[in-house]
């Protein structure tokens, strides 16, 4: 069996729902699950009217979501699905008038809690999913809509909840397993699962991808297909370098770098359960589904070139850490990562000197919590409005000579840190966010001039 996850825009109207069952159909005998994302920028509005309406536009927010109503059901009334599809129609508007008591709910408190801005954006998927699953129906497609809420199952730590696998593994086989035996195409929400007492989480914003691997690695699914916009993982994001390539096959450890370093394609935790059952990973693009996309896999075969693509990740935060009593004496290191611990605020890049500690965050919710904490120890100051831009390459390893070619691409750019070595496979700079486009592209223009077509398109 196989997963194929598709992302917003891959279900943004009925054209693209239509491409989806089109590839859903080519591959029944594959006994695909689908794992689908919110339509096109759902999400965003969802959350989006939850906001408004805590902050007192209550009439703001309901206009938001009637935007999204009439999307809704004119997509599914282009798709024909106001004819054979009993019920469907009235359980969008019952979706939508939930919406509205939760908005209603939301402007009456003044307040929004991590809780109901998941209770509000798991709509998303559902309706998503409630749409696509009427789509392969009519389309001859036998499908099965579930709740990812049943066996998704994950801590409580709303809007970024983590799976609790041993009872997630279990129930997925649990729920989708009889689905397909019976010959039936599961059609799975992302995004969204419920902690042990059934309250509705969520597994972190472009969370879609992991969902499709947890629920793959818990199936032993035999291929995991991330089906998106773009051709592949590109040598950079397309967005910013128009000439980009498509890289054929990559290493799981290289693809897992690239999406912590921000290479938006993959979400960062989907390669782990993926790794856990070595399940290849392909990235393909669902507006051209004959095309090849791109391997993740184990091992990659070597490359001619020393990196295979650049991640780059804005609205990073330096946090600049002098000790004010002694020159780096023992445990002063364990006493700031101790706090940063205590708020759970994951530290990207660090690099030190005999007095200080310069480390990057890119969640800055507790950001004055912690600075609070470490003035007690140090003197602190913080400079927002910086980007990681990230090398990465398995022949980054070893190769002689690349920090002089990497400095060489960067040398009219002001590098604020490097940290190489740290994973022997990537090289990362903090610059100013304004020089990001320039950065990744210089780099791009020294490390891609020439291709290994073994791995590059
Ligand atoms: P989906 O909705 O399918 O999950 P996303 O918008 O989350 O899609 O991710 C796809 C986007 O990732 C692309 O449109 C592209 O702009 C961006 N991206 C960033 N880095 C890369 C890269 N190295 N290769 C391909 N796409 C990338
Ligand atoms: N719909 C969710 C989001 O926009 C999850 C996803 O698309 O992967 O973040
Ligand atoms: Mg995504």
């Amino acid at each position: 069996m196989i997963i194929c996850k598709f992302g917003g825009t891959s279900v943004q109207d009925a054209e693209a729902m239509e491409r989806v069952a089109g590839i859903v159909g080519q591959r029944v005998a594959a006994k695909p699950v689908v794992v689908a994302s919110a339509m096109g920028k759902t999400t965003n509005g969802l959350l989006e009217a939850a906001r408004l309406a805590a902050d007192g536009e209550r009439e703001k927010a309901l206009g938001v979501l009637d935007e999204l109503k009439t999307r809704h059901l004119s997509e599914a009334r282009r798709l024909g699905l106001d004819t054979g599809c009993p019920g469907l129609f009235t359980t969008i508007d019952e979706h939508f008038a939930e919406l509205s008591n939760i908005v209603g709910g939301l402007a009456t408190l003044g307040a929004l809690t991590p809780r109901s801005m998941d209770a509000t954006a798991a709509h998303g998927e559902r309706l998503s999913t409630l749409i696509l699953h009427a789509c392969l129906n009519s389309r001859g497609i036998p499908a099965e809509l579930m709740d990812s809420r049943r066996f998704i199952i994950t801590d409580d730590s709303f809007t970024r909840a983590s799976p609790l696998f041993d009872l997630t593994d279990a129930a997925v086989r649990q729920h989708i397993m009889p689905v397909l035996r019976a010959g039936k195409v599961p059609v799975v929400q992302g995004f969204i699962g419920s902690n042990r007492r059934g309250v509705t989480t969520t597994i972190g914003r472009g969370g879609s991808d992991y969902s499709a691997s947890i629920v793959g690695a818990a199936l032993d699914a035999y291929d995991i297909q991330i089906w998106t916009d773009v051709d592949g993982i590109m040598t950079a994001d397309p967005r910013l370098v128009p000439e980009a390539r498509r890289v054929r096959v990559i290493s799981f450890d290289e693809a897992a770098e690239l999406a912590y370093f921000g290479a938006r394609v993959l979400h960062p935790a989907t390669i782990l359960p993926a790794v856990r059952k070595k399940i290849p990973v392909h990235v393909l693009n669902s507006y051209r589904p004959d095309q090849e996309g791109t391997l993740i896999t184990d091992e990659a075969p070597p490359s001619e070139n020393t990196v295979k693509s650049i991640a780059c990740k804005t609205g990073i935060t330096i946090v600049n850490i002098t000790s004010s009593r002694m020159l780096m004496a023992h445990g002063f290191l364990r006493a700031i990562f101790e706090i940063f611990d205590r708020f759970q605020v994951p530290v990207d890049v660090v690099s030190t000197s005999e007095v200080s500690v310069s480390l990057t965050v890119d969640d800055i919710t507790h950001l004055w919590d912690i600075v609070t904490e470490l003035k007690k120890i140090a003197e602190v100051n913080v400079e927002g409005g910086k980007a990681i831009v990230c090398c990465v390459g398995d022949n980054l390893r070893g190769t002689p000579g690349v920090l002089h070619l990497l400095m060489e691409a960067v040398k009219d750019i002001n590098i604020l840190m490097v940290s190489q070595g740290a994973s022997a496979i990537n090289v990362t700079f903090v610059i100013d966010e304004d020089q990001t486009a320039r950065c990744v592209r210089n780099l791009h223009d020294v490390f891609f001039q020439k291709l290994d077509p073994r791995i590059f398109d």
